[in-house]
């Protein structure tokens, strides 16, 4: 590939004349901090190759012209230019200018702007190199974000401060990520969910015409041999004592260093009679220099801004046939020195005694064999072909799941893609809400629109990974744990499951005690040593006798008596409902058995478990059918209107739905509080719980639930509050009497169907709500074939009915 600086010189309106590409994918939009005409690398490897199928354009950093340049006289507030790339016309490289002084952030939106809405640009991917970018690119909604990492950046020399926030940013809205190496992979797989290693790889059949070159470039031809050599930017990467010291031990090896002088003083570099520096070369002459190279080297000094670098040199060397040495780059030796490719040397002396054996044995068959294996599977065309599969992978989930921004806003007014009406629209694209749509969609064929007010699905569950790259659940811990068959083999579907036995512990009398109340929680808090019959008779001397277990104080009394009531039950409850035990049914402390062994697990279940790629991937896939579409961000009473023929499942408020006719019911609300510690562990349980200090409940620490290694941890505190988010109905006489009222009219509703926690007023868990989900469905499809039997004359009735009955 040959690259030539042919720039058009234009403002935006100008540059309508450079390709329009037809191809199958939509544009791919990339923001660089590397210059595409400068050196050579993974950048212009591997967006030649997405060039075959898409047209690529290049946005570099911004270059800066003082006021008096001739080149920028009357051109206030920026302007772009295109360049050309000779050979591969669907890359074009946008570079923006501006004066100094100018905002070149605001400046850059502004002229991408124009540049979009100039070439007609709605549909695009984007690609970073730099997160840098995001601060004139965040309004922009691409198709698919991808992060092609390909170094620790923010550990180079004059890395801006707030890259290290930008790339969080970046890990956050990207859909995919890229690493240039094994050890960057290394330090970014636990900061997001979809992370892949593609190290640098080789255009073999380029540097192996280093093999067979004859003639030396002119300014090489004058330097003895013999030779060893380095191409790449010369930077503060370089180890220049090692290569003076590794120079001055061997005065008749000559050192040449082909490459510009980068971000250091060209002064600092190493200096001897022995050591050549000819500058910048094309990266087709390179392999002339090669050719006329005994050995080459990888002198990098070991320091922050080398920890993570995998040099795309070395492959490159080895295709020219040179043996090589190196320092003990972590990548090199792991992917190359292991395996005896590659010479690692830690001291000068070392490196100069491998040098004297690199130069001196050349090459032999075997080791030329080995190299050429590991070459040919190390292709530029085999990485991009993988990370086009996995670009095409997030597309594929995108477009089954979420629709494209666009709709986001204007939303609900979508059709059901064929352009009929949907059948049924759900509102709430929590369990209830997504188990009714997947199965009307996926059992009897129903177009389904599922509508959420919030921006995601999963509803209460929602789980996502954080700005340090941690799963954590937005609104609170959710564990999941049924005892139904049923309902695990229907969720089973959707995701795999890790087996996860809950743990909470609770903080009374300056003690971290089991919760429930076990034989552990009796022995440690009275420093007792019972056996399980000593605690029962420990107990039944205390418990106090009710006729009627009415409330969640005689619940709790009546099982274990006052001073246990009072240290575990009594406060934590006021806090949590704003209300004493006695205030409340019996169902709501009733929650928490007693056990008279050592069972330390907080639920009783048969089956306990997290699924293995959290709530919201589940959900993801449970929405998936192609008759379903999501739109998020939208509140029913907007949708409601634009589809007046379609069934309504609805899985919010109650009271809400009816315009809190009879007064709102209550509600019991939370405040999260979510932080994140510089350390792997915050407590010894997942869970801990504060009856009796603080103004919080309960702190849970998330790996714990999910299992995920990470060298920092993520916690959430609960605020009990009234104000907020309907999370909790509140089990009282006075509420259900009122529930009763919404629900004689939801019974009269037609074509409405009522669904979950919110819409039946009940403190239920994610199982039950899912059981009920299911039975809904099964509702729905009784009340279609009975629909279906009616709308048949007699005559056809015994057929149309077996038809109804096959498709449920
Ligand atoms: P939701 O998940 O609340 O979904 C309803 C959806 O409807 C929401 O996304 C909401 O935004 C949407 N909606 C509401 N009104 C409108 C409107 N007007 N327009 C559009 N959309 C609307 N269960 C367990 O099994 N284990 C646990 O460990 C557990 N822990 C919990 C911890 C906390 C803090 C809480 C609050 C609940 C917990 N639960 C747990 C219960 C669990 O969250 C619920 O059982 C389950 O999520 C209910 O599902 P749902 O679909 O009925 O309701
Ligand atoms: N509870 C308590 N002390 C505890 C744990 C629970 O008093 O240490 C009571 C409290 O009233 C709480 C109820 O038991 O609201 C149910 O607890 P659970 O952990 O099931 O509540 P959730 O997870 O639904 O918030």
């Amino acid at each position: 590939m040959s690259i030539q600086k042919n720039s058009s010189i234009g403002t935006v309106e100008e540059s309508q004349q450079s390709a329009v590409h037809l191809a199958e994918d939509p544009a791919l939009l990339v923001f660089s901090h590397l210059r595409w005409h400068f050196v050579t690398q993974r950048p212009q490897h591997l967006l030649t190759r997405a060039a075959q199928s898409r047209h690529v354009y290049f946005w570099e950093e911004p270059w800066f012209h003082d006021a008096a340049d001739p080149e920028s006289r009357g051109r206030d507030g920026g302007w772009v230019e295109f360049l050309e790339v000779e050979q591969t016309p669907d890359v074009t490289v946008i570079r923006p200018h501006f004066n100094h002084g100018e905002d070149s952030i605001k400046g850059q939106r502004r002229l991408l702007n124009r540049f979009l809405s100039d070439r007609g640009l709605e549909r695009f991917d984007s690609w970073f190199y730099t997160p840098m970018a995001l601060s004139f690119t965040a309004h922009l909604h691409p198709r698919v974000t991808v992060y092609d990492c390909m170094d620790e950046l923010s550990a180079f020399f004059g890395a801006p401060p707030e890259l290290i926030e930008r790339e969080k940013e970046l890990f956050r809205v990207a859909d995919v990520i890229f690493t240039g190496g094994q050890s960057i992979y290394e330090a970014k797989r636990s900061k997001h969910s979809n992370v892949h290693a593609f190290p640098s790889s080789i255009d073999l059949p380029h540097f192996a015409q280093a093999r067979t070159v004859q003639s030396d470039p002119p300014d090489q031809a004058g330097i003895p041999d013999p030779r060893v050599g380095f191409f790449g930017v010369l930077d503060e990467r370089l180890d220049s004592a090692l290569i003076s010291e590794v120079a001055l031990l061997r005065p008749h090896v000559h050192f040449v260093f082909l490459g510009p002088v980068v971000k250091i003083d060209p002064a600092q570099l190493p200096t001897a009679s022995n050591i050549h520096y000819l500058g910048s070369k094309s990266y087709a002459e390179l392999p002339r220099y090669l050719a006329g190279w005994d050995a080459a080297i990888l002198p990098f000094a070991l320091n922050d801004s080398t920890r993570f670098i995998s040099p795309t040199k070395t492959p490159e060397y080895l295709a020219a046939g040179k043996r090589v040495v190196s320092t003990p780059i972590k990548d090199v030796v792991t992917g190359y020195g292991m395996a005896g490719l590659v010479e690692v040397a830690g001291t000068a002396l070392e490196f100069a005694t491998a040098l004297d054996r690199a130069i001196s044995t050349g090459q032999d068959a075997e080791w030329t064999q080995r190299v050429e294996r590991k070459l040919v599977e190390s292709s530029w065309d085999l990485t991009w072909a993988a990370m086009r599969a996995e670009i095409d992978a997030v597309r594929d989930r995108k477009s089954k799941v979420v629709p494209p921004p666009s709709r986001w806003r204007s939303n609900h007014n979508c059709s059901s893609g064929s352009g009929d009406p949907f059948d049924y629209l759900v509102v709430g694209a929590g369990f209830a809400g997504s188990v009714v749509a997947e199965r009307l969609a996926s059992q009897l064929g129903k177009r389904v629109l599922v509508i959420d007010k919030r921006p995601h699905i999963g509803g209460n569950t929602y789980d996502f990974y954080n700005e340090d790259g941690i799963l954590v659940h937005r609104y609170g811990p959710h564990i999941f744990h049924t005892s139904s068959q049923k309902v695990v083999d229907y969720l089973s579907c959707f995701t795999e499951w890790r087996p996860y036995e809950h743990r909470v512990l609770a903080q009374v009398d300056g003690k971290l005690l089991p919760i429930p109340i076990n034989l552990d929680t009796i022995n440690r808090l009275y420093d007792l040593n019972l056996d399980s019959g000593g605690m029962e008779k420990f107990l039944a001397e205390r418990v106090e006798a009710r006729t009627e277990i009415r409330t969640s104080e005689d619940i709790v009394v009546s099982r274990v008596g006052r001073d246990l009531y009072e240290k575990f039950f009594r406060n934590y409850t006021r806090k949590q409902w704003g209300l004493d035990p006695s205030e409340l049914d019996s169902c709501v402390a009733g929650r928490i058995p007693v056990r008279f062994d050592r069972d330390v697990r907080y639920f009783s279940d048969s089956f306990q478990a997290m699924p293995s790629e959290g709530f919201t991937r589940l959900f993801e896939r449970m929405l998936a059918h192609p008759n379903i579409n999501v739109v998020l961000s939208t509140d029913y009473r907007e949708a409601m209107g634009s589809h007046p023929s379609a069934k309504v499942v609805y899985t919010g408020p109650i009271d809400e739905f009816f315009d809190y006719r009879f007064g709102p019911l209550p509600y019991r609300s939370l405040r999260f509080e979510h932080k994140t510690h510089d350390t792997e562990q915050f407590q010894p349980a997942a869970v801990v719980n504060y009856p009796n200090d603080y103004d919080y409940t309960r702190i849970t620490e998330f790996k714990h639930l999910t299992g995920q290694k990470h060298e920092k941890t993520s916690i959430v505190y609960e605020y009990p509050t009234d104000e907020g988010e309907p999370y909790y109905p509140i089990p009282r006489p006075e509420n259900a009497a009122l529930y009763e009222r919404y629900r004689a009219l939801a019974s009269a509703a037609k074509s409405v169907y009522f669904c979950g926690r919110l819409a039946n007023y009940r403190y239920f868990n994610m199982d039950q709500v899912v059981a009920q989900a299911l039975h809904m469905y099964g509702t729905i499809a009784d009340d279609e074939a009975a629909e279906f039997s009616i709308q048949i004359p007699a005559r056809m009735l015994g057929s149309a009915t077996a038809t109804a009955q096959a498709a449920t």
